[in-house]
């Protein structure tokens, strides 16, 4: 039995939550898949009183739930077993510095994103990563999950964003590897080992992430495309065109628009014209640089035949509309039922081709479904969900779940894709991880879960599963 009460002798009364009907913020998770409840969830509001914690867990075998806002996709952050304290670092949220200039800010791991974009904007520069729980998620979760998000393509992911961390080991210590150093041959990268570790390594409490300069605008656009194939040929010429200065590009189906326009979720449609597919496009205008690249590939587009047309926004006001409805693509779903969800990624020029092969095989498996693929397709990664057919019982429907999963993840192990492109395994792919996985891969994976965490408290059955087995000392 756990003694939660003696986490208060290290955080305080007030800092220690174990009545069931006040935990629930920290247990009602986006997905609505995980309902698991927790021994309690305690908040540290100082890296000490993590240490602290994490001392007292190893000692007394206690699992350990690092959490940032709760908004993670694969219930990583959420127990599985029932026996788990959470760690809410949602206390521990500084911004320790920020130097615009150089190009880094130090922040904790419990800064909501959103605030770590106002801090870096005020001093004049841009934190570049940005998604749609970017009210909600925080430091340390987003290194945790290594998020991706919508300018990967011209800033990368979390990880790539990082240049230090600072993390408390499962024994307690601390490990300062705080650096804006962009260059540091010294051993073994061990800041990354953090990074998309799903809080089974270590307990992050703060980071120094790189800033960049602040663009003077944006030109944005919506365009029409015939299918998959000529969103990617748009792509190939928008980055010849524009270079670096491409920082989104995203597709969308018609389906989609449809949805947000018939539940109300959009006052006016995004789209010039009627067409099956869409990109939303963006290119930064860096100060000195000379406006109208987009529109001028874009005429280029047309005249080669690989748009129809494109709304190029001529206000804020447009250019939020047209990102809202990119942003309201997965909610929108919701509101016609049950969907099925893969969150995949396949090298670029293969985009078409998984969504051709996977609209087919899921629509032969499941009579009337309606895929409704989304997302990045500048980086590969697709959100390739499938709403149920109109009508349908969703539970029925989610019943077929495995068959559609079964035939998008093999299609995408085919094209060289990754099962998991930017929201984890948590424990809802711990399964498939252990299917697909190179072994040897998740051999070095158990190796390396051993030797930081030997008693297993970290994080326990997510990501390696049960497969894993601690080795106490
Ligand atoms: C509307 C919506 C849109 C989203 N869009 C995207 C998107 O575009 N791209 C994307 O990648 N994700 C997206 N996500 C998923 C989610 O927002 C990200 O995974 C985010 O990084 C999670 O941050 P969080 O603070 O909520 O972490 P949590 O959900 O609290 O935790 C996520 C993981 O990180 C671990 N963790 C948390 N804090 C720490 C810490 N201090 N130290 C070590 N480990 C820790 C947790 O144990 C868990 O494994 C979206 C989610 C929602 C709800």
């Amino acid at each position: 039995m756990v003694k939660v009460g003696e986490l208060r002798a290290f955080v305080g009364d007030d800092s220690v939550i174990d009545e069931p009907g006040q935990m629930a913020a920290y247990l009602n998770e986006p997905r609505k898949r995980f309902h698991i409840p927790a021994a309690a969830v305690v908040r540290p509001a100082t890296v000490p009183q993590v240490q602290a914690i994490a001392r007292w867990a190893n000692e007394n075998r206690v699992p350990l739930i690092p959490q940032g806002g709760n908004t993670g996709l694969v219930g990583a952050q959420v127990p599985l077993r029932g026996d788990e304290v959470i760690v809410s670092l949602q206390r521990l949220d500084a911004i320790r510095d920020v130097n615009a200039q150089a190009g880094n800010m130090t922040v904790e791991a419990g800064v909501i994103l959103q605030h770590a974009h106002d801090a870096a904007e005020a001093a004049g520069a841009i934190f570049p990563l940005w998604l749609a729980s970017q009210g909600s998620a925080r430091i340390g979760g987003l290194l945790g999950s290594n998020a991706g998000g919508v300018q990967v393509l011209a800033y990368g992911n979390a990880r790539e964003l990082c240049l230090g961390i600072e993390a408390v080991l499962a024994d307690g210590r601390l490990y300062q590897g705080l650096s804006a150093l962009r260059k540091d041959n010294t051993g073994y990268d061990l800041r990354d080992l953090f990074i998309g570790a799903e809080g089974t390594l270590g307990i992050i409490t703060a980071a120094t992430m790189k800033l960049f300069p602040r663009p003077v605008g944006y030109e944005t656009a919506f365009c029409s495309v015939a299918g998959p194939e000529a969103a990617l040929e748009l792509f190939y010429l928008m980055r010849e065109r524009t270079g670096s200065r491409l920082t989104a590009f995203e597709l969308m189906p018609r389906l989609g628009l449809d949805l947000l326009l018939k539940h109300q979720m959009t006052p006016q449609d995004p789209a010039a014209s009627l067409s099956p597919w869409y990109a939303l496009v963006e290119v930064n205008l860096m100060k000195g640089s000379a406006s109208g690249a987009l529109e001028a590939a874009l005429a280029e587009a047309f005249e080669r035949g690989i748009i129809a047309d494109a709304t190029v926004a001529q206000s804020e006001t447009e250019r939020t509309r047209m990102w809202s409805a990119r942003e309201l693509m997965s909610e929108v779903q919701s509101k016609e039922g049950a969907s099925i969800k893969h969150d995949v990624s396949v090298p670029i020029a293969a985009v078409p081709r998984l969504i051709a092969e996977g609209s087919a095989a899921v629509a032969r498996a499941i009579e009337g479904v309606r895929p409704c693929p989304f997302g990045h397709m500048g980086d590969g990664n697709i959100h390739f969900n499938f709403s149920q057919p109109v009508g349908a019982d969703p539970k029925a429907f989610m019943a077929r779940e495995a068959d559609a999963n079964a035939a998008i993840y093999d299609i995408v192990l085919r094209l060289g894709g990754s099962v998991s492109a930017e929201h984890g395994i948590g424990q809802l792919k711990t399964g498939l991880l252990e299917r697909v996985k190179d072994p040897v891969a998740l051999a070095m994976m158990h190796s390396i879960k051993s030797a930081l965490d030997p008693n297993g408290i970290l994080n326990p059955g997510k990501m390696l599963g049960s497969a894993h087995k601690a080795v106490p000392t």
